[in-house]
C-alpha cells in the first residue's frame, strides 16, 4: 500500500490524525486524476461519526495513520468519468462508507456489496489502486460513481450528511427486520446518540412504537418530544428496566462502549430478535439465560449496500427524515470528537467544509 501514484496529481486540503492521540490537524495531500469510472465531488458537509473517533484513537487497533476521517459525505460534483450515466455536473450526492468492493462476489452482485470480503472503505481502507483511501475531512473527493448516491432536492445537505453512515446502518436491519412494510411493531433503540436518534425518526415515520433505552436520563423530554418516541427507559434503573421486560418485538443496540446484552434481551418478547450495530473496542457480554428463556436471537448488521442506501435516502425525501445537527467549522473537529467521547452532543456534529453555512 502506498500514500499515492503518480496518477494522483490532485491537491486536496484536509485533516487528518496523526496517532493515537487521535488530535486532528491540517493535512495537505493528493488525490488520484478523475478516472473514467470516478466523479469528483466538492465536498460541503461531512458528520462526525463514532467510528470515526474509534478510528483516530485507534480503538480497534487498525489505524492506517495519517488517518483522513469522514463517510458522512454530501458535496456537489464537478467532474464526471466518461463511463458515468447517472450523475452530471453540479448533482447533490452523497458518499458513505463505502469506497470499493471485487463487483464480482455473489454480495456484489446482489446489491450486498457492503458484505463482499473485499470491502474497503471510503477511509483507512485500501483502493484498488493500492493505496490509502482518505474522507470526507477533506475538500474535494473522487469516487467510483457505483458508491455515491442522489441526495434528494428536498433535504438539506447538512442534515442529510449523517444519514449516509447512521441513516443507512439502521435503515438496513429495518429494512430487513421487515420493518417497512409492517407497521405497528415495538421497537426499541438502544444508545440515543447519532445511530439511535436517526433511528428514532425511522421506526417513527415506518409506523411503530418506539422505545429509547438510554443512560442518559436528561434526554428523556427530547427523545419524546423531539423525536417522537413513545417510551424512555434508563437502563441503569432496575426497577424501570424490569417493567419493561418482555415488550418489545425488535431492538437496535447502537451502543459505543463494552456493555452487557443481557439487561436489554429481558426487555425482548419471546422470539425477539436484537439487532448489534454498535461496536465498541472490547466485546459486549452476552449471557446465555436470557437468550434461551426467551428464545431470542442476536444478530449484527454491517452499514448497507448501495441501492439500499438510495433506497434509503429517497425514503428519508419522502418522509423528510433528516438529522438534528450541530454544524462546527473545521477547527472545531478537536473539541467536537472531544464532546462526543463524552457523549456531548444532539446528535450529531457535521463539519461546514465549504464554509457555506452562517457560523
Ligand atoms: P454516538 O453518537 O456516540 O452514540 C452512542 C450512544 O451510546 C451514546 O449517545 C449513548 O446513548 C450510548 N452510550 C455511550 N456510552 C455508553 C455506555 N458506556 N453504556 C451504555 N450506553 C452508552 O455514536 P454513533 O455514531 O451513534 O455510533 C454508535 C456505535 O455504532 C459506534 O460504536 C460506531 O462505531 C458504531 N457504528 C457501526 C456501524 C455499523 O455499520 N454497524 C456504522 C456506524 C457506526 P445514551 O446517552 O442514550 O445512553
Ligand atoms: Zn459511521
Amino acid at each position: 500500500m502506498a500514500l499515492e501514484t503518480p496518477n494522483h496529481t490532485q491537491t486536496v486540503a484536509g485533516w487528518a490524525a496523526y496517532d493515537s492521540s487521535g488530535k486532528i490537524a491540517p493535512y495537505i495531500f493528493k488525490r488520484r486524476e478523475n478516472g473514467v469510472n470516478d466523479v469528483t465531488i466538492q465536498v460541503m458537509y461531512c458528520g462526525i461519526c463514532h467510528t470515526d473517533l474509534h478510528h483516530v484513537k485507534d480503538d480497534w487497533g487498525i489505524t492506517m495513520y495519517p488517518v483522513v476521517p469522514g463517510h458522512e459525505i454530501t458535496g456537489v460534483i464537478t467532474k464526471v468519468g466518461s463511463n458515468v450515466k447517472n450523475f452530471k455536473l453540479g448533482d447533490r450526492v452523497g458518499v458513505g462508507c463505502l469506497a470499493a468492493s471485487c463487483l464480482e462476489c455473489e454480495f456484489c452482485k446482489n446489491s450486498q456489496e457492503n458484505y463482499c470480503d473485499q470491502i474497503q472503505f471510503t477511509y483507512n481502507g485500501i483502493f484498488w489502486d493500492g493505496t490509502i483511501t482518505y474522507g470526507g475531512y477533506s475538500d474535494m473527493l473522487v469516487a467510483d460513481h457505483r458508491y455515491v448516491v442522489h441526495v434528494p432536492d428536498n433535504l438539506p445537505m447538512d442534515a442529510a450528511a449523517p444519514l449516509l453512515c447512521a441513516g443507512i446502518t439502521v435503515f438496513s436491519p429495518m429494512k430487513d427486520c421487515q420493518l417497512l412494510e409492517s407497521p405497528g411493531k415495538k421497537v426499541g433503540i438502544v444508545g440515543l446518540g447519532g445511530l439511535g436518534h436517526v433511528a428514532v425518526k425511522m421506526a417513527k415515520a415506518f409506523g411503530h412504537q418506539v422505545t429509547v433505552i438510554s443512560t442518559s436520563p436528561s434526554k428523556e423530554n427530547e427523545a419524546k418530544q423531539r423525536l417522537g418516541a413513545d417510551y424512555f427507559l434508563v437502563s441503569t434503573d432496575a426497577k424501570q428496566m424490569q417493567r419493561g421486560k418482555r415488550s418489545l418485538d425488535i431492538i437496535l443496540d447502537t451502543v459505543s462502549a463494552k456493555h452487557s446484552l443481557g439487561p436489554i434481551l429481558e426487555l425482548l418478547k419471546v422470539n425477539g430478535t436484537l439487532v448489534v450495530v454498535g461496536a465498541p473496542d472490547r466485546p459486549i457480554e452476552l449471557p446465555s439465560f436470557p437468550l434461551i428463556f426467551g428464545k431470542r436471537a442476536v444478530k449484527g448488521s454491517m452499514t448497507g449496500g448501495m441501492k439500499e442506501t438510495q433506497e434509503m435516502m429517497d425514503v428519508c425525501g419522502k418522509h423528510n427524515i433528516t438529522c438534528d445537527v450541530e454544524l462546527i467549522k473545521p477547527d472545531k473537529i478537536n473539541e467536537a470528537l472531544d464532546r462526543l467521547a463524552r457523549n456531548d452532543v444532539r446528535y450529531r456534529f457535521v463539519i461546514d467544509i465549504a464554509g457555506t453555512s452562517k457560523l
